[in-house]
């Protein structure tokens, strides 16, 4: 579906009218508050369109995290995921399903790779890759039992689990949650020196986000994911890139590695995996490394699932054609050129990596959070990182006009925000 500019209505005001209210009271009172969600109610969405409850239209800058790459109600997605639903949606792997087969084949000849283990959530992918590196640790390196470290990233994000937050070194994230689970060494990102003097004979793997998302899409220095790869042979550790957000096609290439020319031993696969409609995740590997697993001691009662499969299969198909990429990286350097004229209107700093941008709004000037609230007013969907920064990923298949008038809103609100100082 193509939406154009002319077409667009966005919402005058800011006031949630009675429908919203109601639904957004229902959300408070009985769902946990775990999220501070953007006072929007979503009700439908098609491409990169979503409309509220009350038919307005906002374009969606954040794709669920990149969970929604391929746009809302992706037509070849959708037909996808009909066909599996009419034919069986859950098997168990206790038996054999015709669609888990020729996914996993497909998204190892995807990622260059033998085997896939296919999981539910992003979270579940990062579990699966530590037991399986800790596994491989002390079954094939020789790691004495219950020795096994692994190196992690200040800054991070792998997930919300207690094993992966008890590496996280964010307090609004980790405190209050432990005990921990330990055997992690933090280092900072972007320092291969520092990676370095972390190894030791019993590290089993590096753990990393080829860019750092969550963070406020932090890209490390061009030589970083080159030297860890050459640290990971040189001391036989498994270099384990967490795509869950960069992959899929958001930076202009099938995974961010790409960009730097980096192969990992393992990719962890989540979010667009699913194409916005089921919980997809895997962990991608050679078969030295994911052969480790012997029946029995990993699994999941919904991972590798027909349905879960049939759509997992139509993103791969989509990725191989290579035009979600390409388009991506297109997009992206027209959003990179209009937001490079904000900067020092209100804009501090952009980072970025293909159709995924990290905007550091000049903290005198709002938060993140008001900037966003001022954009949702003016119909874009975004969502603020730490403080004062802003991430915009909409689904790749925005249409470029769209995408400009985004940036338009947002040098709009800048303007506002600086004649209220
Ligand atoms: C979102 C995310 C995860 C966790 O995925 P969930 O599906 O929310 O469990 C892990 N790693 C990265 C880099 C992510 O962005």
């Amino acid at each position: 579906m193509t939406d154009t500019v002319a077409h667009r209505i966005h919402p005058s005001s800011s006031a949630p009218t009675q429908r919203q209210a109601e639904a957004i009271a229902l959300e408070d009172e009985h769902a946990a508050h775990n999220y501070h969600p953007l006072p929007v109610v979503i009700a439908e969405g098609a491409g990169a369109w979503v409309t509220d409850v009350d038919g307005r239209r906002y374009l969606d800058c954040l794709a669920a995290y990149s969970a929604v790459n391929f746009g809302h109600s992706n037509p070849l997605l959708l037909d996808a995921a009909r066909a599996q639903l009419e034919r069986i949606t859950l098997t168990s792997r206790a038996f054999h399903n015709d669609q888990l087969g020729p996914f996993v084949t497909e998204l190892a000849a995807l990622a260059g790779k033998d085997m896939v283990l296919p999981m539910n959530t992003g979270a579940e992918a990062v579990e699966s890759a530590i037991k399986v590196a800790r596994a491989w640790g002390y079954r094939v390196k020789g790691v004495a039992d219950g020795r096994a470290n692994i190196i992690v990233m200040a800054g991070n994000f792998h997930g919300r689990t207690t094993t992966i937050v008890s590496f996280s070194d964010d307090p609004d994230a980790r405190d209050g949650f432990g005990p921990y689970t330990p055997g992690f060494r933090t280092v900072p990102y972007g320092d291969a020196h520092a990676v370095a003097s972390a190894i030791d004979e019993d590290t089993v793997a590096v753990l990393v986000e080829p860019i750092q998302g969550e963070a406020g899409i932090v890209v490390p220095p061009a030589e970083f994911l080159p030297a860890l790869r050459a640290l990971c042979d040189e001391h036989r550790v498994l270099l384990i890139a967490d795509e869950i957000q960069s992959g899929l096609g958001r930076t202009g290439s099938t995974f961010a590695c790409d960009l730097v020319g980096v192969v990992p031993d393992l990719y962890l696969l989540g979010k667009a995996l699913g194409g916005g409609i089921v919980p997809v995740s895997a962990v991608v590997g050679d078969r030295e490394v994911l052969g480790v697993l012997r029946p029995g001691e990993h699994g999941s009662t919904f991972g590798g699932n027909p349905l879960a499969a049939a759509v997992g299969r139509a993103v791969v198909a989509l990725l191989a054609t290579g035009e979600p990429q390409e388009r991506a990286e297109l997009l992206g350097r027209r959003l990179n050129a209009d937001l490079d004229r904000l900067v020092g209107h209100g804009v501090v700093r952009v980072r970025g990596a293909g159709l995924w941008a990290g905007i550091d709004i000049d903290p005198a000037l709002a938060t993140g959070r008001e900037v966003c609230e001022l954009l949702m007013e003016r119909g874009v969907l975004a969502k603020d990182t730490h403080g004062s920064t802003i991430r915009l990923a909409p689904p790749i298949v925005v249409e470029p006009a769209d995408l400009d008038w985004a940036v338009d809103q947002l040098e709009a609100v800048l303007a506002e925000l600086a004649t209220r100082s």
